[in-house]
């Protein structure tokens, strides 16, 4: 698989497209470039020397990098990144910053900044961190949650109790179905195995089982996912109360396949 593979484009007032791709990482990390023209935003660097390989390799100014949370797997390549661009700017959360450093612009919720000629709103989403971030681009309908929300499952509450990661999911559950998420690690088969043996006979999710295993014995990304989507076969995002998703993550907690 091409790790430059152009995943989504859209078409901006000013003419130049915005595209969207992903660089797989580790072990199943991804960390998510914005281009437009020449310039580029990078999300969530795990590492460095990939990443700048690939704006290298075509030719782009690395304007900003955005995180999303402080876990070493989503900051580690920014030092290396800012050794090559040192002019980018880092966009993290405020209330992070002890843990999230370099940062040249910190964001909360709420906020809203442009990049690449694009509208990009911060959007709180705590549960797997106390000051997880989301990036949500209303105008091209792409949102970057980190950890927070993954194609048929969530982030582990290593920070944040059930009730904040309820509401963080029903919150980006009620962003426009056809919003494109790019979530941040390649669990998706893990994730539809363990909700097809704990809902047997639920339809979507056994489709979905269906068509992710054909992906990946294909050697597809399953990412980017779809909020309409994930609202039809992620057992987390159809939870209908805290408890209720409570009893899910500590039910996957455990789960060993
Ligand atoms: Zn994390």
């Amino acid at each position: 698989m091409s790790s430059l593979n152009p995943r989504a484009t859209t078409e901006p007032a000013g003419g130049l497209l915005l595209q969207v791709w992903l660089i797989p990482v580790l072990r199943d990390n991804y960390v998510f470039v914005l281009q437009r023209g020449r310039e580029a935003v990078v999300v969530d660097p795990a590492v460095d020397q990939p990443v700048a390989a690939a704006l290298k390799a075509r030719d782009l100014q690395l304007q900003a990098i955005l995180h999303t949370h402080h876990h070493s797997d989503h900051i580690g390549g920014t030092p290396g990144l800012l050794q090559v661009w040192p002019q980018a700017q880092v966009i993290a959360a405020a209330a992070d910053r002890s843990r999230i450093p370099l940062q040249t612009k910190g964001v909360s919720d709420g906020d809203s900044f442009q990049l690449l000629g694009e509208t990009i709103k911060v959007l709180a989403v705590p549960g797997h961190t106390r000051a997880h971030l989301a990036y949500w681009l209303p105008g091209s309908g792409h949102l970057f949650c980190g950890d927070t929300l993954f194609a048929a499952g969530c982030g582990r509450l290593f920070e944040g109790s059930a009730e904040q990661m309820h509401t963080s999911l029903q919150r980006l559950g009620a962003l426009p179905a056809a919003t494109q998420v790019w979530c941040t690690h390649e669990y998706t088969e893990g994730n539809l195995r363990w909700a097809s043996a704990v809902a047997p006979n639920d339809g979507p999710i056994a489709d979905r089982l269906d068509q992710v295993l054909q992906q990946r014995a294909a050697g597809h990304f399953t990412v980017p996912t779809s909020i309409g989507l994930e609202k039809s076969t992620n057992l987390f995002v159809r939870a209908s109360t805290d408890a209720e998703l409570a009893a899910l993550r500590g039910h996957k907690d455990g789960w060993s396949g």
